[in-house]
This record gives structure tokens, C-alpha cells and sequence, in this order.
């Protein structure tokens, strides 16, 4: 671990001798239409299990709910009326009032209807692990299994893990989790025929998106990216990706879509800004993602300092009470 907090190139932070460009994610949800192709592909690129019977959870077209130990991609539903939606686009002309960075799209003239309508609309957004630039689950892991790659993503290695779950503490996205359930049950593809019940692998241990480490390895496209047919998600280097999303936050802004912003693109936030960023349509809590992210070593340096205080300050409480006690003795 090198640096603690604020900006700076994961990769050679962490003593690569043969860094590689940063590579990550521009999740641009504007143009997710929801099929879950990115969630099916991951999990049959990394022969993860599925989660639960499949069924919907009541509250929207999802099944999954959340990311997890076997959802390295997990898509959100969220349903909204006209008023979140003009409430959305109000908090977003507050950001731009705020000075957020927004890029105007060049001379051409565009299209400033939005493509949505005022009354209702979906929300989906296919989330992931964020690649942290400062990445609290690799921070805190005692034995070492999470590493950062020479492309600056975040990897856990199954063989390494002992399963202590200190990382899914660590992570402020809560998107670690430690893998539990040691079967699952495949139904049976014919009536009468038994269900199966098969091994889970890598059971017992810490389980997340690898930003298919595999696949890059050899100059190949993460399987979520690779399958989406919207292009929603985007792979590719970093500093790219920025200034693409950057781009296109000026051109929905240009169409009227104020609510546009990006999650995860500045340095400057509590973890030195994400390897996985967002384009959202309204803020973060309604997505389930926490505002203000932090890493929680971040405040290792303000801890010692108090601790090294307090410790002089014992220390110097103890001396006097060893004075005091010898000049009392002395009376005596
Ligand atoms: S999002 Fe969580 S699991 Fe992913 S790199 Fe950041 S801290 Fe680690
Ligand atoms: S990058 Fe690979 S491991 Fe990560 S969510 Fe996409 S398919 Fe899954
Ligand atoms: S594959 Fe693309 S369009 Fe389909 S749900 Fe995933 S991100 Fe959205």
C-alpha cells in the first residue's frame, strides 16, 4: 500500500515495474434498456451459480437485488413518476450551479427533446465492483489475497483468501461479499427428473468482479462489455473513458436532460475516484450507491496522530503521578 488518500496512478502506487495503461468502466445507464445480458455473461464467464429461485422480489423487475458473492454485475430497476423526475433534474441544474464539470457538445446543432417522457420512465443501471483507486477491501485484507493488477484493477485470489470477511467491512460500496452456500440446485430440464446439486466453487471465500483479469490478460473485452447490446457498458482506458463521459454529460445537459451526472469520475472524492464510473439520471442513494464514499484508511494518518498524542499524554500524566506519588511519600 503506498498512498492513503487523493489522486494518483493506482498502478504504479503499488511498485508495478511494468505498469499498463489504467483500464475500467463507463457505465452509461442513460442507454441501458435493462436486458440483463451483462449479469448472464458474467456469470457464465466466471461459472459463478445463480442467486435464489430466480424469482422477483416484488418491488421492481429485479431478481437479485443487490451485487453478491456469485452477482459481479447486478442490474437495477427503478421505477419513477414525473415528480422524482423533475426533482431529479433539479438537484442536477444544482450541481451544474455548483460548478460540476460539463463538457458542451461541439457546433453541430442537437436535439434538445429528451428522449424520455415527462410522466414516467425506468431507471436501470448495471452496477459493478468500482476498481477503487484507493480500494478499501485490498487495504484491510490481512492476507494479502487482494492485489492490484499492473491495469490498476482490484483482483482477490481464491487460493489466498481465508475467508475472514474483513474486506466486505473494508469496501464502502458493499459490493465484497464472502461466498457462503456451499451447493445450489439446478432444476431438473425434464419433469421427473431429479434436480442436480452441485459443487459451488471457491465456497467460504471473498467473491467480486475481476474486470475480467483473465480476458485482459489477453488483450480481450471484460464479457459484460463485450455482450451488451446497447454499448451502455463501455471498457477501455481510463483517462478515455473520463473524457467520454464527461462529453456526454454535456450532451444530455445540451437536450435538457439536467439530471445527468457522473459517479465516481473525481479524483478528489473519498476514494481517489473509481476504475468503474457512471453516468446517473438522478443521485446516487436512488441507485443504492452511498454519496460520499470513503476509504477507511483514509483516516489512518489523523488516528496515529490522535493515538501518538493521547499516548504522550499518558505517558505524561503517569510521570507526573510518579513524581507526585514520591514527593507525598516523602512528607510522610
Ligand atoms: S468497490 Fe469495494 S470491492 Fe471494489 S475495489 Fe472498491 S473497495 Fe474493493
Ligand atoms: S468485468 Fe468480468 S468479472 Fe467483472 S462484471 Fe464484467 S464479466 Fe463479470
Ligand atoms: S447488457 Fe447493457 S443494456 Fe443490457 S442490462 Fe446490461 S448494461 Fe443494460
Amino acid at each position: 500500500m503506498g498512498q492513503l488518500t487523493g489522486p494518483t496512478n493506482p498502478t504504479t502506487d503499488a511498485n508495478w515495474a511494468d505498469p499498463q495503461p489504467r483500464k475500467g468502466f463507463f457505465t452509461d445507464t442513460s442507454i441501458c434498456i435493462g436486458c440483463k445480458a451483462c449479469e448472464v455473461a458474467c456469470k457464465e464467464w466466471n461459472h459463478n451459480p445463480r442467486d435464489g429461485d430466480l424469482q422477483l422480489l416484488g418491488s421492481s423487475y429485479d431478481n437479485t437485488g443487490s451485487l453478491g458473492a456469485s452477482t459481479w454485475r447486478h442490474v437495477a430497476f427503478i421505477e419513477q413518476d414525473g415528480d422524482r423526475i423533475e426533482q431529479a433534474r433539479e438537484s442536477g441544474r444544482a450541481l451544474v450551479g455548483l460548478g460540476m464539470p460539463a463538457v458542451r457538445s461541439s457546433a453541430a446543432p442537437v436535439d434538445t427533446t429528451p428522449p424520455d417522457t415527462a410522466e414516467f420512465r425506468w431507471l436501470m443501471s448495471s452496477d459493478v465492483c468500482k476498481h477503487c483507486t484507493h480500494a478499501g477491501c485490498l487495504d484491510v485484507c490481512p492476507t494479502g489475497a487482494l492485489f492490484r493488477t499492473e491495469f490498476g484493477t482490484v483482483v482477490i485470489q481464491a487460493d489466498v483468501c481465508n475467508g475472514c470477511g474483513t474486506c466486505v467491512a473494508g469496501c464502502p460500496f458493499g459490493v465484497v461479499e464472502r461466498r457462503d452456500d456451499g451447493t445450489y440446485s439446478t432444476h431438473a430440464s425434464r419433469p421427473g427428473q431429479p434436480e442436480a446439486h452441485t459443487e459451488v466453487p471457491n465456497h467460504n471465500v471473498a467473491q467480486k468482479c475481476t474486470l475480467c483479469y483473465d480476458r485482459i490478460l489477453e488483450g480481450q473485452t471484460p464479457a459484460c462489455a463485450q455482450t451488451c447490446p446497447t454499448t451502455s457498458i463501455k471498457y477501455g482506458d481510463h483517462d478515455d473513458l473520463v473524457a467520454q463521459a464527461r462529453q456526454r454529460v454535456g450532451e444530455l445537459h445540451a437536450q435538457g436532460m439536467t439530471e445527468a451526472r457522473l459517479y465516481g469520475a473525481n479524483e478528489l472524492d473519498g476514494v481517489g475516484g473509481t476504475g468503474s464510473i457512471f453516468l446517473l439520471l438522478d443521485e446516487p442513494e436512488v441507485y443504492g450507491l452511498p454519496p460520499d464514499p470513503r476509504v477507511p484508511t483514509a483516516d489512518l494518518p489523523r488516528m496515529f496522530n490522535r493515538a501518538g498524542i493521547a499516548a504522550v499524554g499518558m505517558l505524561a500524566a503517569a510521570a507526573l503521578s510518579f513524581l507526585t506519588g514520591r514527593g507525598t511519600g516523602r512528607r510522610r
